[in-house]
């Protein structure tokens, strides 16, 4: 296992005086401040990230040195702080739980298909061809896939994340339900189960130490993600993903950085990006993001990430 380089204090607020606690979570204010970074830090990966998409390490250097702004652009053309299917899934998702106030998983994919419905920018192949299965047959569940394993059903998964955190023994239910509507494969479920442990620890503690025992354990049992002889791989498959997200998060001092060394990889830029950012938003907190990111981020999406995080918080706490 690489080492994991030390990191020093969270940067984040102290508590308010008069912080409410909630009787299931302790430091809920400090832990929706992490959600929230977790949140807007997956948006900024999927906006900075979407101009590298499909790039060559070999492309991005020659064209930008060294990819550093939001600038929009890419195959996509996008404007400068647009977000893709990577945040807008998580958006739907977080929606679906929070007017079902629990998951069900029909309810999350009429979120998902009335997103697809309103002709978004990008859509997966997996995502859409799932989708059609529930319009035609209305299964919930795809059909497992040996040899397909993308990371579209771990991009999307924050909301689960946040909405489970005071309820832990939901969240590898409630995550494999919402993967599954589209991606259902061992290592896609393993894929989504490592980032999100990953993710809630980090929201929840802030610190390493619960990071680093959780990423060993994992690899004595699936060796298949162990990074640390990573060679550059990050399309999308997913554990590809995984390793490219672990590599940059583990050796950088940072959230810069760590999204820099991300998006200049080029691939999949724009869904690693985004769970990158998610993991390393919710460890660094908000407050170390570079301003000229969270300044350009388009600011529907910030809003919409502020109330649904309120919301998702809510949804065991009424
Ligand atoms: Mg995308």
């Amino acid at each position: 296992m690489p080492e994991f380089v030390p990191v020093s204090a969270m940067n984040s607020p102290a508590l308010p005086h008069n912080a409410s606690h909630s009787l299931y979570l302790p430091g809920r204010h400090l832990c929706q401040f992490r959600a929230v970074s977790a949140y807007l830090g997956l948006a900024i990966g999927d906006a900075l990230g979407a101009t590298t998409e499909f790039m060559t390490p070999h492309e991005i250097q020659s064209q930008f040195r060294v990819h550093r702004n939001m600038i929009g652009g890419g195959w996509l053309r996008l404007k400068p702080g647009q977000v893709t299917d990577d945040t807008e899934m998580n958006l739907a998702l977080g929606q679906a739980l929070i007017e079902a106030k629990t998951m069900q998983p029909g309810t999350v994919a009429d979120f998902f298909v009335r997103w697809m419905r309103s002709k978004p920018v990008d859509i997966g192949d997996t995502v859409s061809r799932g989708l059609r299965r529930y319009l035609n047959q209305g299964t919930v569940e795809a059909m497992p896939e040996e040899f397909s394993a993308g990371n579209g059903g771990l991009m999307r998964n924050l909301p689960v994340i946040i909405a489970t955190l005071s309820e832990p023994h939901l969240m590898e239910s409630w995550s494999l339900a919402q993967a599954r509507i589209t991606h259902h494969n061992p290592l896609s479920d393993a894929g989504i189960l490592l980032i999100s442990e990953l993710t809630r620890l980090a929201i929840l503690h802030g610190q390493e130490a619960p990071l680093q025992s959780t990423i060993h354990h994992y690899l004595q049992k699936y060796p298949i993600f162990d990074f640390s002889h990573y060679r550059g791989e990050s399309d999308g498959y997913i554990v590809h993903t995984v390793k490219t997200v672990l590599h940059y998060f583990m050796h950088t001092l940072d959230f810069e950085s760590c999204l820099l060394g991300i998006v200049n990889q080029g691939g999949d830029a724009d869904t690693n990006g985004a769970v990158a950012g998610m993991l390393a938003g919710a460890f660094y907190g908000m407050d170390q993001f570079p301003s000229r990111w969270l300044k350009k981020l388009n600011p529907t999406v910030k809003d919409q990430i502020h109330s649904q995080v309120d919301q998702l918080f809510e949804i065991f706490e009424g």
